[in-house]
């Protein structure tokens, strides 16, 4: 399962956030449900991670219902969540 950061405000992280908290960039279609890893070396660090998405559509289904997040490994098993399509 995904689970989004609840530590600090999603709506106050930015791009510098996640390298610092080991944190990857998601970004989930919610049309579709496809999930998939951004490269974060694209954005300057002080982009905020939300709001990211709102210059972006879904690959698979063209909807611009996305959202991006930060994605922290699975805390049991040391994993990145899987992409999905
Ligand atoms: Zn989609």
């Amino acid at each position: 399962m995904l689970q989004k950061l609840d530590t600090k405000s999603p709506a106050d992280l930015t791009i510098s956030d996640l390298g610092k908290n080991d944190q990857r960039l998601g970004l989930k279609c919610n049309y579709c449900s496809r999930f998939r890893y951004m490269a974060m070396h694209r954005f300057p660090p002080e982009t905020c991670v939300t709001e990211i998405a709102k210059s972006l559509h879904c690959a698979k289904c063209g909807s611009d219902d996305v959202e991006t997040f930060a994605v922290s490994r699975n805390s049991e098993n040391g994993y990145w969540p899987a992409e999905s399509s």
